[in-house]
């Protein structure tokens, strides 16, 4: 069995990991997923338990890369998951921690803080190998990308950190300008900040959603003659690498809990679930990754109010078109939640057919699952929607009953959802006695000193004391220090309609009285524009 990777939708040419990370998309437009998933085996768990993060992600890539790639040798991909991390605040990379919750519940929970990189949210831990992994295979093909990102908030300034001032590759990204979107002040001023720093960084402001925005890096993406040109990549969570790390925080806490290395362990638990917020659900799917790879374990699904995925997994029925609406979990207001086509392939038991045929629905106007794909996937996956409200009464509950521990309000939706989950479960079923001791791991996604606005409305507080709540027992972080910096200096709102940010080197506005098609026509011509100077002769600097 070599490794490789195919496309869910089941029209294109299986690939080795390379390729895939290379491609981004698979050319059918489909999603990639391993080829063949090898299960964990019960030895392996146990040797694994005591690894730390940075060794177990090289642990789990290592099962689908061939030990044989020419593109990337083992040594080759230890280099890269040893320094990958480097500019995390923290030697420990990812924690995992107890949360005292107050309530009744049986189910021990903890916070996996997956926020300790350079932006303070977990999409660090991924970019930051695919940043690494990319750099290498570039060199080794000695080839040069400019990759395209689209962000509502954290994708971008993560993506800048991990490929800022590697050579071979340029980054533009575009983001919704303040008032557009819940980007947060603190969120724009980390891309500023790079895009000012760093040579090869560049940055778009838009006067648009984060959906309006994908719609002229679409057409340059689906200009293939264009794409091939400018040699045009994507590090969104389409992307191999992001999966595939984003399935060891499931490996790592699991170790820690369910003790494989130490079954007779008085405080191994048996039943682990895992609380995950939601907005494309790369995370979840990942998930499932690590479901099909053998983790005994199941999943909390938690969004917003923006609550599609929600609605799927409860209903079964997936309908475009919903508008989006602004929540103080801005990273998470996504209705059209692109990785559910992974998680519906492993849920179909690999039926590529019936995915391409679901996503024809879909654009069509409705999908709808059949039977044995809803009862996988509730068996599987448990799902909440979580309010602003909620989200804020989470935020002081946990407060109050953790020693003062601080949630950010995306950590606080998927803790919102797990309360929900194991309500709906101790209704639903009284559970035999003995119990079988379990837990529930919720994923912290994000630090809460980059959202200080909603910590001050959700505890009806000032600024000052927001900062200090966010900061307890971070002394010495020196990522939480240099965005709770940025905090103290980030204004909300522009000092007038025309202000271009600092760093951004260009401005797409909706001209007034032009029509969607109009401006997404100039959008797409402004963008091309910059990618081609950027590309001529390889300038630095747009
Ligand atoms: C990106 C992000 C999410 C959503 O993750 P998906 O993989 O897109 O579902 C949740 N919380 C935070 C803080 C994020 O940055």
């Amino acid at each position: 069995m070599s490794p490789g990777f195919i496309s869910v939708l089941g029209g294109a040419p299986e690939v080795p990991f390379s390729q895939a990370v290379l491609n981004g998309w698979a050319p059918d437009g489909g999603m990639y997923w391993p080829a063949s998933v090898e299960a964990v085996s019960r030895a392996t768990l146990a040797s694994w338990a005591g690894l730390s993060y940075p060794r177990l992600c090289e642990e789990v890539l290592k099962r689908f890369i061939a030990a044989d790639d020419p593109d990337i040798s083992r040594a080759e991909l230890a280099a890269i998951t040893s320094a990958a991390f480097e500019a995390f605040g923290t030697t420990e990379i990812v924690k995992l921690r107890p949360l005292p919750t107050g309530s009744e519940s049986k189910a021990r929970m903890h916070v996996l803080e997956l926020w300790h990189g350079p932006t303070l949210a977990f999409k660090d831990l991924g970019m930051s190998v695919l940043g690494r992994t990319l750099h290498h295979l570039l060199r080794k093909r000695r080839q040069r990308t400019t990759l395209l990102v689209g962000t509502s908030g954290d994708t971008g300034s993560s993506a800048m950190e991990a490929v800022r001032g590697l050579d071979g590759i340029e980054i533009v990204v575009l983001y919704p300008l303040q008032g557009f979107s819940s980007i947060s002040p603190v969120q724009e001023m980390q891309m500023t900040a790079v895009a000012q720093a760093a040579p090869n960084v560049h940055l778009i402001g838009v006067e648009g959603s984060s959906d309006d925005l994908d719609r002229p890096m679409e057409r340059c993406f689906r200009d293939s003659d264009f794409k091939a040109r400018h040699q045009l990549g994507s590090v969104n969570s389409v992307n191999v690498v992001r999966l595939l790390v984003q399935t060891v925080h499931y490996f790592y806490a699991y170790c820690r809990i369910a003790r494989p290395d130490a079954p007779d362990a008085p405080d191994a638990a048996l039943d682990v679930q895992f609380a995950v917020p939601c907005g494309a659900a790369g995370h979840l799917a990942a998930g499932v990754l690590a479901i099909q790879m053998g983790l005994p374990m199941r999943l909390i699904a938690g969004t917003n109010s923006n609550d599609a995925l929600h609605a799927l997994l409860r209903t079964g029925t997936l309908q475009p078109g919903r508008p989006v609406v602004q929540t103080a979990s801005p990273s998470m207001d996504i209705q059209v939640p692109y990785n559910v086509w992974r998680i519906l392939y492993v849920a179909s038991g690999g039926d590529a057919a019936a995915v391409g045929r679901w996503q024809t629905d879909f654009a069509a106007g409705r999908l709808e699952l059949p039977r044995h794909v809803r009862a996988w996937l509730d068996a599987h996956i448990h799902s909440a929607a979580v309010d602003d409200g909620a989200t804020a009464r989470t935020m002081r509950d946990t407060h109050a009953h953790a020693a003062s521990y601080l949630l950010d309000p995306h950590t606080a939706v998927g803790v919102a959802a797990a309360a929900a989950a194991l309500a709906a479960t101790a209704t639903a079923a009284p559970t035999p006695t003995p119990a079988p001791p379990s837990a529930v791991v919720c994923f912290a996604c994000a630090h809460p000193v980059k959202f200080l606005p909603t910590v001050e409305a959700a505890f009806g507080c000032g600024a000052e004391h927001a900062l200090g709540m966010a900061k307890e027992g971070t002394a010495g972080h020196r990522c939480v220090e240099a965005v709770a910096r940025m905090a103290c200096d980030a204004r909300e709102g522009y000092p007038s309609p025309s202000w271009v940010p600092p760093g951004c080197c260009a401005v797409l506005r909706k001209r007034p009285g032009a029509s969607a098609e109009q401006w997404e026509a100039e959008w797409t011509a402004t963008l091309r524009a910059k990618i081609e100077y950027l590309t001529r002769g390889r300038r630095s600097k747009l």
